[in-house]
């Protein structure tokens, strides 16, 4: 049951069985029931009905690519968009009033869910050093008071910059600008959370960091992988895409470590069939992988693709692709060869047979797809893992064609949209130079601090100013405790924010909360009404229209915060017209079209139907890597282990959440229901840890450090989880990830991989 604002939840945990089947008429009636219960009828209804329409409101939650026009159904969202576009839309309000009757410190001991309940918040806020109360400050007096701090800065490498996946291309571009025509590419973002390792590989291997696949080649691939990944919860409208692929005939075959409802059966509610019908299988096989055995399962697989091509020369791998695009492969081929059999077995606690089976399923398919996500991408070893999935592709050419390709999927609306505007802390010097010579001024070339690193920096007093755009940024970074340790020595934090959440209550010494608009919300300029632009997973840029009143008259957008800020930090020294800018968000298009490839006549183009595709290269046999061409490579590979008596953890979102904001202590498709403080075990590891069901543990967390990372009072549930891996909630269990447990290369936290043990709780003390 849902909670009233005023309340917290009362933490009584009913377990029931996980769901074998996601969505059907339940994901519609909860849809709306918490739509109706944050807004009104009429409000809902606006949303709802243009919720990823042409010229309608683009979904703020996941990054799922919408079907073209003329084939998009009156109701083109799923559950967890509609409950996220609403949670926006609420008709709740923070206001003043509500600052004065809690204090910083009162906020601070609320769950995450009660925050967010509060609802929108209404008019710029201040805490000053000392006080324990946020108090109203005007929008001039709020924007001079961060204006000044990062004027009198020693060097502008003392503040950062993040941004969410929620900001829009227009406020992500001058987010960047900003940020770079005051002298840093200190530019961290939740990307480097999420998918660094699969930027990180893609880029090495192919020369481009984003997936190759459209809508339509998922809809007529032969075979998809769906590899660390949860599409149920986290990217519901994929089930869709799915299931539209089911019925051209394609296989699909899941890796994940728990089964999930959405990977075994979908019941689609635009469908009689998914209305009253046993909806549709999704998973043809399911392999039940040991956590951070995706890299050993591909490198088997790999060795036995070879092995039938040695057994049946010129039939098995695509020999002239292989000789025309790609490098590498004599190396890879000889190392892939040395990789032995029961490596693979124990890292993946797969048997043979199993990835025997995948392999007869890839030799009958002419056209396969692999998508993942942080299953992936959150291990220690993300990036050799999303290369040799590259491996796995390029063997029989599976890039570059139709029903073929790489598909990272990504978890927030803009996080691509936000990389392909600049916001990243080591940018390319070619995009750099083209910014410097759109706008007259030398960008920095050092590159930034990525959110690892900026956390890092702030808790040594390097950095004094941390900025904020969406997102919430404490409760998405690892090591809670260091993370807010870190926030709190900043001289001042200022948070870019639409609803109330943990990062303002964990704050400098000053801190402010600068309320915007919503994506949902119309935004109107000195010019007349604006529209923003995002890009999906599959590098389509369209228009989002918001429709509703802004909740409060007070709201300045995204973008008018940034030229403001700007205009005040800068004082005219720089030649980029903020005020332009702010009238008219046309104005930004026209520039980004000249600085970011692919964007050319941004203006004309993104106002048709479905809007833009970038071009990806790789589609083009074009290869911007080292050799020129798709580069095979070889990864070596530790086993992830946990010593006796722990395991490994995973951590995750429920089925009733959105990134780090829960919508309900409940989820749904796991069957946990009253509570967040769970930790899912096998029934076998349950026995063999000497642990009972419904016991109350704390994880303990094992690391290099020694700091003995905790997370209390959690309940025991057996669940059909992968022997020796458990899995718990984010972002309650960030407090177990160190900072520096992150994946090689990308620097990306390993929140898929924690080594844990889990102490019984006992009555009146440990
Ligand atoms: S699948 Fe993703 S983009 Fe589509 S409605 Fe659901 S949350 Fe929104």
């Amino acid at each position: 049951m849902k909670k009233a604002p005023g309340e917290e939840p009362d933490e009584q945990l009913t377990v029931t069985a996980p769901k074998e089947w996601a969505a059907g008429v339940p994901a519609v009636t909860h849809a709306l029931e918490y739509s109706l219960s944050e807004t009104s009828v009429r409000r809902t209804g606006v949303t709802l009905l243009t919720m990823n329409q042409v010229g309608g409101i683009d979904c703020p939650g996941c990054a799922w690519a919408d079907p073209s026009p003329g084939h998009r159904h009156l109701n083109e969202y799923c559950e967890n968009g509609a409950k996220h576009i609403n949670d926006e839309a609420t008709s709740r309000r923070v206001t003043a009033d509500f600052f004065r009757r809690h204090t910083v410190s009162e906020l601070g001991r609320r769950s995450d869910l009660w925050l967010n309940q509060q609802g929108r918040l209404t008019e710029p806020m201040v805490k000053r050093p000392g006080s324990d109360h946020y108090e109203p400050i005007s929008w001039h007096d709020a924007l001079g008071l961060l204006a000044e701090e990062l004027k009198a800065l020693g060097t502008p490498d003392e503040a950062v910059f993040y941004t969410s996946g929620r900001v829009s291309n227009e406020a992500a571009f001058l987010l960047q600008l900003f940020a770079r025509v005051l002298g840093t590419n200190n530019l961290p973002d939740c990307s480097n959370m999420c998918h660094e390792s699969s930027g990180f590989a893609l880029h090495e291997t192919l020369g481009t960091g984003k997936g190759t696949v459209s809508l339509e080649d998922i809809h007529h691939a032969d075979l998809i992988l769906v590899v660390g990944q949860n599409p149920g919860t986290n990217h519901p409208r994929q089930l869709s895409a799915l299931e539209e692929a089911k019925k051209n005939g394609a296989r699909i075959i899941a890796v994940n470590a728990l089964p999930e409802a959405g990977l075994l059966r979908f019941k689609n509610p635009q469908e009689p069939r998914g209305v009253v019908g046993r909806g549709v299988r999704i998973a043809d096989q399911f392999l039940q992988i040991r956590s951070g055995g995706d890299l050993a399962l591909f490198q088997g697989l790999n060795r036995m693709l070879l092995e039938a091509e040695d057994a049946r020369p010129g039939t098995v791998l695509d020999q002239e692709f292989i000789r025309s695009d790609t490098s590498g492969f004599e190396e890879f081929s000889r190392h892939a060869r040395t990789v032995a059999w029961e490596d693979v077995l124990s890292a993946t606690a797969l048997t043979r047979e199993e990835i025997e089976k995948v392999r007869d399923e890839v030799l009958r398919s002419e056209r396969v797809i692999v998508c993942w996500a942080m299953g992936v991408t959150q291990q220690r070893h993300g990036v050799p893992t999303i290369r040799e999935i590259v491996n796995f592709l390029l063997l029989r050419g599976n890039l570059g064609r139709a029903g073929a390709g790489a598909c990272p999927v990504r978890g927030h609306s803009n996080v691509q949209g936000d990389r392909t505007m600049g916001v990243w802390e080591q940018m390319p010097d070619s995009f750099l130079d083209a910014l410097g010579d759109e706008f007259g001024f030398d960008p920095p070339r050092a590159h930034g601090l990525d959110s690892v690193n900026s956390i890092r920096a702030m808790g040594e007093g390097r950095v004094k100013v941390f900025v904020g755009v969406a997102g919430n940024f404490v409760r998405a970074a690892p090591d809670s405790a260091v993370t807010e340790d870190a926030m709190r020595r900043c001289a001042l934090t200022a948070h870019i924010s639409t609803k109330l959440n943990r990062s303002h209550t964990v704050c400098g010494r000053t801190a402010l909360i600068l309320p915007t608009l919503g994506r949902t919300e119309r935004d109107i300029q000195a010019t007349g009404e604006q529209f923003i632009t995002v890009e999906n997973s599959m590098s389509e840029v369209h228009s989002s229209h918001g429709r509703l009143e802004p909740a409060s008259k007070v709201l300045l957008s995204e973008v008018a915060i940034l030229c403001r800020l700007a205009a005040r930090t800068l004082d005219g020294t720089s030649a980029v017209p903020w005020a332009e800018f702010e009238a008219d968000y046309g104005t930004i298009r026209n520039r980004i079209s000249r600085v970011v490839p692919g964007l050319h006549d941004f203006n004309r183009r993104v106002a048709r139907p479905g809007g833009i595709r970038l071009p990806n290269p790789v589609n083009e046999g074009v290869y911007a890597t080292a050799t020129g061409k798709a580069m095979f490579t070889c990864n070596d590979w530790e086993m992830l282990h946990a010593p006796e008596g722990h395991l490994l953890l995973q951590s995750l979102r429920s089925h009733d959440q959105w990134n780090t904001v829960p919508y309900t202590d409940n989820d749904r498709y796991r069957g946990i229901h009253g509570s967040r403080r769970v930790v899912l075990v096998n029934p076998e590891d349950v026995t063999r840890l000497g642990l009972s069901p419904g016991q109350s543990v704390d994880l303990v967390s094992v690391w290099a450090d020694s700091a003995g990372r905790r997370a209390e009072n959690f309940t025991v549930v057996p669940y059909p989880t992968a022997l020796g891996c458990a899995a718990a909630y984010y972002p309650e269990t960030n407090v177990l990830l160190p900072l520096d447990s992150v994946a090689e290369t990308s620097n990306q936290p390993t929140a898929k991989g924690m080594v844990v043990r889990l102490e019984p709780v006992v009555a009146g003390g440990k």
